[in-house]
């Protein structure tokens, strides 16, 4: 007996297995590029609409045979086919989404899923139940295994190398989906070919099932299924696409920020950080050439006044000024800094001697002494300058640097207006700083420091979801010294570990005391300088605080700059680790004014990241700026990190960082940082409005639990 062929549906078996063919293609990408859950999800989902799609080829092109007499299909045996396509596309999947595909592994993959195709292809024959039963050609049947297996090596091949296809490669997809649709329908037609049906067949399910309308429900569903397959696919890619653009574009805000880190903002002369480097190199090119190098400070006397009488903008443009007047004082090879305020420092690569360096001393005087103008006003000002020399009196950067201030001092103290050359007798160690340094060393046992809280506000809510402790000295005579004077001085001098530890053991105690009062529970931030960071007993000092004052490690966050997990990454993992262990919460400080790229930072158990005010500034009007905090926040969420932003003043600028998904903010806008008692005192009468708002919707009363401090 002689079976024969609708054309049409064999078309139809030829689209749909080249349709699957390409879902399989794209789905292959998504497993790569996705990890954990998603590559999963995508392996599970994908070995059933692709194993479908296969399927539902071969059913189509059996339906597309037909006998002279009525023929039928056995549901159980049909589905055992269905069941068999699917853990093949499972089994190929997972073969070309691993990280390598081993010669070994391409052919051991192909043979097993050809052998699979064609147990599923045989399989669904079977289901004609056919008295007698088909007898198949050898040959033919060889052929049909042969081409089978031959056709999934192909696959397995292409699938893996094109798996990372990129814009151009789309077409080679296409391509390649149409090969390897051909090339399964091969193998289903062979293996039909192969069937010799007996002259008395009769199928024993023909006359009670009737599956004239699945060839179009099949392919019908089929097809659908593999399009929404496909499109979810092509959604998602485009997601991650889009991340990966973002990472991009990170890494181009990252490097703008190496280079703005270099610079001083105002004058786009070099900073500290790119001083100290070049007078390294020149200390060890003066190594070699025997010659001298020298380094100059210059303090502008008074400046102070000019800023104070005629504004920022004139002081702004006044330093703009005198450092565009020092470079063309200078030869192209030195380098003329900024360290902030009035400062400049100089750097001259060859110098004969200290009758040498001295000379362009005096020129500098002479120079700086001759009028300003800026905003339309003459300005006079006199410098005050001090010299060190390599290698007469010092042998490092720093130390060099140290010496040169040392001699301005000197030169300010000897009337201004002058030059000195850093002799031995004049103390690196300046009055007022020794002073400063006795003051504070006496600091924590005279109970002069004080902690002072800002609220840390959820963005989408605007509720306080925690606080920032923020150190303040009162010391004796000057009134409140700011952090920002007094921290350098004690990092420089080791004091930061004692008054750090007392903010640490202060900042347990004060939150644990507010929750037993019955205020809601928060999460208290600390910050951690660098010195105290690199501490061996950080780790049993934040314990003894815990345990002493009983607060629950969930409470407590520590914030560190990304600078300090830099300098140490190794050694800054394992302590980071070990915080995240404890259950205690550690969030990236001032993030984007260090070296570091988010890539990097990556590798850290953080979670949370704080950009730094200098971003938020002026985020609404610089496109810059505004581009940095975006691409941070997009990466940022990418890494599982919440961010938050410091410095919010406006609310122009919460609107912008609402719009662009920021989590939480700081800042005067929401409250400035306060002493305890007026912080608890503020908590609470946020919470009666609260309450009150509730009070208002009583609905609300029943959806939200209260925290203790807010019964009724
Ligand atoms: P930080 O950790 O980045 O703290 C944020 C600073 O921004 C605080 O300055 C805060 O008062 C200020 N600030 C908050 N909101 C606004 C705003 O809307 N606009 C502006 N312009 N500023 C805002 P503060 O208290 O002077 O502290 C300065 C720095 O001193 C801190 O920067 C931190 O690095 C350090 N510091 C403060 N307390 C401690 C401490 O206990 N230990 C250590 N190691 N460092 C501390
Ligand atoms: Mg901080
Ligand atoms: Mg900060």
């Amino acid at each position: 007996m002689v079976g024969t062929y609708s054309y049409s549906l064999v078309l139809v078996s030829v689209l749909v297995a080249i349709l699957a063919s390409y879902t399989a293609l794209d789905l292959a990408t998504r497993i790569t590029m996705s990890r954990g859950t998603a590559a999963r999800a995508w392996l599970i989902g994908g070995a059933f609409s692709m194993g479908l799609g296969i399927f539902s080829m071969h059913f189509v092109g059996m339906l597309a045979f037909s006998l002279p007499v009525p023929m039928g299909y056995d549901v159980t045996v049909t589905l055992l086919s269905l069941l068999i396509a699917i853990v093949v596309s499972g089994f190929a999947l997972y073969t070309v989404s691993r990280d390598s595909l081993s010669a070994k592994n391409l052919i051991l993959g192909g043979i097993l899923m050809g052998i699979g195709i064609c147990a599923m292809h045989y399989t669904g024959m079977a289901a004609m139940e056919t008295h007698p039963p088909i007898v198949y050609d050898p040959m033919l049947f060889s052929a049909s295994v042969a081409i089978a297996i031959a056709a999934s090596h192909a696959a397995l091949w292409i699938a893996f190398n094109l798996r990372a296809a990129v814009n151009w490669m789309k077409y080679a997809k296409v391509g390649s989906a149409v090969i390897m649709g051909f090339a399964i329908t091969g193998m289903h037609y062979t293996g039909m070919a192969a069937a010799r049906f007996a002259d008395n067949t009769i199928c024993l399910t023909g006359p009670l099932v009737d599956n004239s309308w699945m060839a179009g429900t099949l392919a019908g569903t089929t097809f659908l299924i593999l399009c929404a397959t496909l499109a979810l696919s092509v959604l998602d890619s485009r997601m991650a696409s889009k991340t990966a653009k973002m990472a991009a574009s990170l890494k181009h805000a990252n490097d703008e920020l190496q280079k703005v880190a270099l610079l001083d903002p105002l004058t786009k002369l070099p900073n500290r950080v790119l001083l100290e480097d070049r007078i390294e190199q020149a200390i060890a090119q003066a190594e070699r050439s025997k010659l001298n190098c020298a380094v100059i400070f210059v303090d502008l006397d008074r400046f102070k006044t000019i800023n104070d009488s005629l504004g920022h903008t004139v002081g702004d443009e006044l330093l703009r000024a005198v450092g565009a007047r020092l470079q063309t004082l200078v030869r192209a090879e030195d380098t003329v800094s900024r360290l902030g305020g009035d400062e400049f420092v100089i750097l001259l690569r060859e110098v004969i001697d200290a009758d040498n360096a001295a000379q362009v001393g005096d020129k500098i005087l002479a120079e700086l002494r001759l009028p300003f103008r800026a905003h339309e006003k003459e300005l006079y000002i006199t410098p005050s300058i001090g010299i060190s020399l390599y290698p007469l009196t010092g042998h490092t950067a720093q130390m060099l640097i140290t010496q040169a201030d040392a001699a301005m001092y000197n030169a300010k103290q000897e009337g201004r207006n002058g030059c000195r050359l850093f002799a031995s007798e004049m103390s690196t160690f300046f009055p007022e700083r020794l002073m400063m340094e006795n003051d504070l060393r006496h600091a924590v046992a005279r109970r002069e420091f004080a902690l002072y809280y800002q609220p840390k506000v959820d963005l989408t809510n605007g509720s306080v979801v925690g606080m920032e402790a923020l150190l303040r000295w009162q010391h004796p005579s000057k009134g409140l010294v700011s952090p920002d004077e007094f921290i350098p001085l004690a990092e420089d001098t080791g004091l930061i570990v004692p008054i750090g530890r007392w903010v640490i053991e202060e900042a347990c105690a004060q939150n644990k005391a507010w929750q037993r009062a019955g205020m809601p529970h928060l999460r208290v931030a600390i910050n951690i300088s660098a010195v105290q960071f690199k501490q061996k007993d950080l780790l049993d000092t934040i314990k003894y605080a815990l345990e002493t004052s009983g607060l629950s490690p969930e409470f407590l966050e520590v914030e560190v700059t990304e600078t300090v997990v830099m300098q140490n990454a190794s050694q800054a993992i394992v302590t980071l680790e070990k915080l995240s262990e404890m259950g205690i919460h550690v969030s990236i400080d001032d993030f984007g004014t260090g070296y570091s790229s988010l890539s990097y930072l990556k590798r850290f158990p953080i979670d949370k990241l704080k950009i730094d005010r200098s971003f938020i500034r002026e985020i609404s009007s610089d496109r810059d700026d505004a581009a940095i905090v975006r691409a941070t926040i997009a990466l940022a969420h990418n890494l599982r990190l919440r961010v938050i932003a410091e410095g919010v003043e406006t609310e122009d600028q919460l609107q912008f960082l609402r719009a662009l998904g920021c989590d939480e903010y700081q800042g005067y806008y929401k409250s400035k940082p306060l002493p305890a008692n007026e912080f608890a005192r503020q908590m609470r009468s946020e919470i009666w409005s609260q309450h009150r708002e509730r009070e208002a919707a009583p609905r609300l009363l029943y959806d939200t639990p209260l925290s203790p401090g807010q019964s009724t």
